[in-house]
C-alpha cells in the first residue's frame, strides 16, 4: 500500500490497467487449460467425479465460479474465439455463460458479437429481445433448494400441468390426514415412496435378509487402489478388438443379480469406489452405475469381485481406458439413437 501511495495519479491508473489486461490473460490462459485438462480426462484420473467437482474441490472455487469456469471452458472448446475475446477484454466470462442457451454454430458470429463490450445487465436484455421464450429456461434454472435456518429449507420450482394435477389430486386424497393441504406433507409422503422405490431398483435393497450367504472372500473389503490399475493383457486386446460398439453397448443394459447388486453397493458404501492417481477417493454419491473391472465383454464375470460402483464420469473413464475413446462415444450414440 506504500508504494502505491508514493505513485501519481496517472501511474496508478495506468497500474492498474496494466493489471486488469494480465488479469484476462490469465483467465483466458486458465479457461484453455481448463479445456485441455477435461480433453485428457485428468479431473477423473484424479479421482474427481466431474469437471464440476474438480473446479469446485481442487481448485477451491466457489459453486457459482466453478460453474461458469466449467461453462465457458466447454463452450471455448467448441468456439475458441471465445477465449481470444476474454483476452483482448471485449468478453467477459459472465457474459459468455449467458450465451450457453442459445449458442449454435449457425449464430455464433451474430451472439458472440452481441455480447461483445456489453454489461451482464445489457446482454441480458439483448437477449431477452432476441430469444422471447428464454424466460421458461431462466425459470427452469431457477429451481432451489435454500437454507433458511439450521432445519428449514425454502423450496422453489416451477411445474408442468400434469405434475399440477397430480400434486392437487394427491392433495384431495390425503385430505383426511393432511386437512391444512400442507405441500410438505404431501412431498415427504411421495418422497418416502420414491426413495423406497429407488433403493429397491437401483441398490437392489429388500426388507428380507438374503437367503443365501455369499462365500466368505466375496464380502471382504476390496482394495480399490489396485483395481484401478487392472490392465489389458496381450490376449484381451484381442477380444477388445473383437469386442464391437454393439456389444459395448449391451454392457449398460445387462442385469446383474439383486444380491449381487445389493453386495457391492453396500461394500462400497453406496459412493464411487474410483481412486485418484494421487489418492483422492471420488465424492460422488449420485447417478452410480455397477462397473466390471474386467470388462464383461471380454469375459469378466459379473461377481462381487469383479463388480465395484462407479459414478457416471468414472465408469465412462475406465471404458474408454478398455476400449478407446472413440469407440465408447460410438456405442453411447448408438445407445441415445444418433
Ligand atoms: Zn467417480
Amino acid at each position: 500500500m506504500d508504494d502505491l501511495r508514493r505513485l501519481s495519479d496517472a501511474e496508478l491508473v495506468d497500474s492498474l490497467r496494466a493489471l486488469e489486461a494480465r488479469q484476462r490473460e490469465t483467465m483466458a490462459a486458465i479457461v484453455a487449460h481448463v479445456v485441455e485438462i477435461e480433453e485428457r480426462r485428468l479431473h477423473l484420473r484424479l479421482g474427481y467425479s466431474s469437471l464440476f467437482d474438480y473446479c469446485q474441490r481442487a481448485l477451491g472455487l466457489s459453486e457459482d465460479e466453478a460453474y461458469r469456469r466449467m461453462t465457458v471452458s466447454r463452450m471455448a472448446s467448441k468456439w475458441p474465439a471465445i477465449v481470444d475475446g476474454l483476452e483482448d477484454g471485449s468478453l467477459h466470462m459472465s457474459g459468455v455463460a449467458l450465451l450457453k442457451p442459445h449458442l449454435r454454430a449457425e449464430n455464433c458470429g451474430e451472439l458472440l458479437e452481441m455480447a461483445r463490450g456489453a454489461s451482464r445487465r445489457e446482454l441480458e436484455r439483448r437477449l431477452a429481445a432476441r430469444f422471447p421464450q428464454a424466460d421458461a429456461a431462466e425459470f427452469r434454472r431457477a429451481q432451489k433448494v435454500k437454507p433458511l435456518s439450521a432445519e428449514r429449507f425454502a423450496l422453489q420450482l416451477t411445474i408442468g400441468e400434469a405434475t399440477c394435477a397430480r400434486l392437487e389430486r394427491a392433495l384431495d386424497l390425503m385430505s383426511h390426514e393432511n386437512p391444512s393441504r400442507s405441500l410438505e406433507a404431501v412431498l415427504d409422503r411421495a418422497l418416502d415412496v420414491l426413495v423406497k422405490e429407488l433403493e429397491r431398483t437401483k441398490l437392489a435393497k429388500t426388507k428380507r435378509a438374503p437367503k443365501t450367504k455369499p462365500p466368505a472372500n466375496a464380502t471382504r473389503k476390496r482394495e480399490h487402489e489396485t483395481k484401478n490399475d487392472v490392465k489389458p493383457t496381450e490376449r484381451d486386446e484381442k477380444s477388445i478388438t473383437r469386442a464391437g460398439a454393439a456389444e459395448i453397448r449391451r454392457i449398460r443394459k445387462r442385469a446383474i443379480a439383486r444380491p449381487i447388486r445389493r453386495e457391492v453397493f453396500e461394500r462400497d458404501g453406496e459412493q464411487c469406489s474410483f481412486v485418484g492417481e494421487s489418492g483422492e477417493r471420488c465424492s460422488c454419491r449420485s447417478g452410480l452405475e455397477l462397473d466390471h473391472i474386467r470388462p464383461w465383454a471380454i469375459g469378466g464375470p459379473s461377481d462381487v469381485v469383479n463388480l465395484r460402483v462407479l459414478c457416471r464420469g468414472h465408469n465412462r473413464l475406465v471404458a474408454e481406458d478398455w476400449f478407446g475413446k472413440a469407440r465408447i462415444e460410438d456405442a453411447l450414440m448408438a445407445g441415445r439413437g444418433g
